[in-house]
């Protein structure tokens, strides 16, 4: 998958970012600061300018575009639970699935820059 600059305008103009504390709090749980489904994110307050989960989290809101939201969590599901039968680790089984390789292998340094920058559409709520 490819991503450029104007991927990631388009991808922030569609996704709706939500610091809900109960949900965050579950999420800090499992040492996770942020979760997508489909184009919601629950962001950990603290997270929401941090550029590397914001372009994260936006890798994945274009796999559930790509994929169809029930497609995307039954592969993203199944191959985390083979990972977990394998490694017995929440961790280890999270990096087993692909979604995941994808959104921390991409790096887009323009937009990192632009995002920083421009302070485009920073996220209401
Ligand atoms: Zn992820």
């Amino acid at each position: 998958m490819e991503l450029n600059k104007s991927d990631y305008i388009r991808l922030l103009n569609v996704t709706k970012f939500i610091s809900f504390k109960p949900i965050t709090w579950i999420l800090n749980k499992f040492n996770m600061g942020a979760i997508t489904f489909g184009t919601y994110v629950f962001i950990d307050k603290d997270l929401r300018n941090d550029a590397d989960t914001i372009l994260h989290e936006l890798v994945h809101v274009q796999q559930y575009i790509n994929h169809g939201f029930s497609l995307f969590l039954i592969i993203y599901l199944y191959n985390f639970f083979k990972g977990w039968i394998i490694t017995r680790s929440f961790h280890s089984a999270y990096m087993c699935v692909p979604f995941e390789i994808e959104a921390y292998d991409y790096e887009d340094w323009d937009f990192y820059l632009y995002y920083y920058t421009s302070r485009i559409p920073q996220i209401g709520l």
